[in-house]
């Protein structure tokens, strides 16, 4: 037997990620592939930074992408900036911070957690009493879109707190870069990470990171060496900066960054408070869609997040068979419940290229169809 090309089935990703992916990132992708040192992609490069600063609303120099998915970009802000001696207090109201709690114990400091409750925004005054009992504590970290449950947190006034203590910042935006408000240096955020392939509609496999000039500081005043070489930061930026003198660390993912710059113009093109806004009206529209279906929201209306739409599962309801036939006879992904919800809930995704009318209309007629279908047989 001879093994075939592989060409997937045209599908609609509304689900947590990956979303939707525009034509022209897709076309972006298959662009000849030149050298990772070469002078035209070097100067591309270096317009990607320019446009994540755009997009992350930040002046900062330590601006890049790393050639891996959001997790590692999770990764090289804890290994990076933290060691041993310090203490990260890390608010947790889903999944994704609890991921933040594991990086900071595999490094060996000390973790205080704030534990929030799932589908409900990081509580400012749980974060600000948890500083006031640990003085010694110089970090905090919070997931400001947190994906498993569709929370969002106000990451202005958790910084706001963290910085009345003199700790430094770092925030998981894998989810909310580019489909809600935020804003970097405005907000005084140290070390931020997201992920292409959600509100993005970029391809999967890289973070756009930045680091504040506070956080680049410790980064190159650190006496140990970072524990991932890959990672480390102090050796990567000598690929990513450095006009003249860019210096071979890994070979970069050559064609994702096309799709990435792409990805990146589009938002531009666009204007990044008008995407903000087109993800909210979307949001607006699927929800009085889903309510007119009798499917409620698990998070207050105040701390919803447009982009990633968490409903309840009505009782008798089988979830494994309804997005079975969603994605059979629709072609259409919509996410599961994680963690606490795993079953109990759909996480439908309205990001960046999939927050559009087609997408909604398609999702609420195939819902409609895919309910009744399961009400027939219960
Ligand atoms: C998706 C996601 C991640 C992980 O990103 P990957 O690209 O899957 O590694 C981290 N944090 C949040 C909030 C996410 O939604």
């Amino acid at each position: 037997m001879t093994i075939q090309s592989f060409f997937p089935p045209q599908r609609t990703l509304m689900g947590p990620g990956p979303s939707d992916v525009s034509p022209r990132v897709l076309s972006a992708l298959a662009r000849p592939t030149v050298g990772h040192l070469d002078p035209t992609f070097v100067g591309m490069m270096d317009e990607v930074k320019s446009l994540l600063q755009y997009a992350f609303q930040t002046k900062n120099q330590y601006t890049m992408a790393i050639s891996a998915p959001g997790s590692a970009g999770m990764e090289a802000c804890f290994v990076n900036l933290i060691t041993p001696e310090d203490t990260v207090v890390v608010c947790v109201n889903g999944v994704f911070g609890m991921r933040m709690i594991e990086n900071v114990k595999r490094i060996g400091a000390n973790v205080v957690i704030v534990e929030g409750t799932w589908g409900r925004a990081v509580e400012p005054q749980a974060l600000e009493s948890a500083l006031q009992g640990n003085p010694q504590a110089n970090f905090v970290a919070f997931v400001h879109a947190e994906t498993s449950t569709g929370v969002l947190s106000d990451a202005k006034t958790l910084c706001q707190i963290a910085k009345q203590h003199d700790c430094l910042t770092i925030v998981d935006a894998v989810t909310s870069l580019g489909g809600v408000e935020l804003r970097v240096d405005d907000w005084q955020i140290d070390a931020i990470y997201s992920g292409s392939q959600k509100c993005l509609s970029c391809v999967p496999g890289l973070s756009p990171i930045s680091f504040s000039d506070k956080a680049a500081e410790i980064i190159k005043n650190r006496d140990s060496a970072v524990q991932s070489w890959f990672l480390d930061q102090s050796l990567v930026m000598g690929y990513w900066s450095g006009e003249g003198k860019r210096s071979y660390h890994h070979t970069a993912p050559v064609n994702s960054l096309y799709a990435l710059h792409e990805s990146l113009v589009l938002l531009q093109n666009e204007g990044l408070e008008n995407a903000w806004a087109r993800h909210q009206l979307m949001h607006e529209k699927l929800a009085s869609g889903l309510s007119e279906l009798g499917l409620t929201f698990i998070v207050p209306e105040d701390e919803r997040l447009p982009q990633l739409n968490a409903v309840h599962i009505p009782d008798g309801v089988d979830d494994g068979k309804v997005r079975a036939f969603l994605l059979d006879e629709y072609n259409l992904e919509i996410g599961a419940g994680l963690g606490d919800f795993a079953g109990k809930a759909w996480r439908i995704g309205l990001m960046g290229y999939a927050a559009r009318n087609e997408n909604i209309a398609l999702c609420l007629s195939a819902l409609k169809k895919a309910l009744k279908t399961a009400q027939q047989y219960a």
